[in-house]
């Protein structure tokens, strides 16, 4: 039955035996396929709504007859709720792309240092208001073979949580090195840091350390579920390096190549 799908494990049972366990996943497989399905239909179907409310709401609020208060007031929330649920909708599909694994097939060599310099050159274009330093160390002969868009996923959402955790003022460094034999990417901030009982969890789908605060970043809780799925697909290794009131380094371990 080409639907079966075991798991099978051998455990050391006393000191001259072994058990052997054999156990048919096939239906948690199904099912865990069957939510990934659901999510990716539900965000696909949502984007089109969304996009029309969407610029209605712009429509009035670009309008050139002057709103009363109040209608403005109204209208500016809904276009800031809007635009969250839009992230939202977007980071979900970002994910279920990486879990439904669609693009394994198309690994090439790709040009990480020009990839995250206009990571850096954008993200120092979009935040200027609230004023990081935001500075680069990249090392422009180590290339790696992997998925750009995914790698590119997994460098935004790294990227992007240290400028939007970190108070205005602070400062984000951002490292591509050759670390031993492994290519290293870190980002670097002096933002709030996380505690130790966090760190393990931050990882996690919809995990979010302060809901309240995260809602004013725009967070989604996502974005580091779709960094380990990311790394997952290219034998990466995650390691988060916090302290907590003085900021975190989030460092990817890949395997390195040489520019060919
Ligand atoms: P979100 O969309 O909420 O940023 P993530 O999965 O990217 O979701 O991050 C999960 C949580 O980890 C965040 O809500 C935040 O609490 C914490 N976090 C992530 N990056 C940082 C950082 N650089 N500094 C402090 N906390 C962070």
């Amino acid at each position: 039955n080409s639907e079966l799908q075991l798991e099978l494990r051998l455990m050391a049972y006393g000191s001259d035996q072994v058990l052997f366990l054999a156990r048919d996943v096939s239906k948690i497989k199904r099912l865990e396929e069957m939510r990934r399905d659901f999510v990716a239909n539900v965000s696909h179907e949502l984007k089109t709504p969304l996009t029309v409310v969407r610029g209605y709401v712009e429509m009035i609020l670009t309008t050139e007859h002057a709103l009363e208060p109040h209608w403005q007031k109204a209208f500016t929330t809904i276009e800031t709720q809007v635009s969250r649920m839009d992230r939202l909708v977007e980071q979900l599909l970002v994910l279920s792309r990486v879990e439904n694994h669609a693009e394994e097939e198309n690994k090439q060599l790709v040009d990480m240092p020009k990839l995250i310099k206009t990571l850096v050159d954008d993200a120092t274009w979009l935040n200027q208001e609230k004023q990081h330093k935001i500075t680069a160390d990249l090392s422009d002969d180590l290339w790696i073979e992997g998925i750009d868009t995914e790698l590119k996923s997994a460098c935004v959402n790294l990227i992007s949580n240290a400028i939007a955790y970190t108070p205005a003022h602070g400062s984000v460094h951002i490292v591509w090195q050759r670390s031993g034999n492994k290519a290293k990417f870190s980002v670097k901030d002096n933002g709030p840091g996380i505690r130790p009982e966090h760190v393990n969890r931050i990882t996690e789908r919809f995990f979010r350390v302060d809901k309240s605060r995260s809602r004013d970043t725009g967070g989604s809780g996502l974005g580091l579920s779709i960094v380990k799925h990311v790394l997952h697909h290219h034998s990466a290794e995650l390691a988060i390096e916090s302290q907590w009131g003085k900021g975190s380094e989030f460092i990817i371990y890949f395997e390195a190549l040489n520019k060919k």
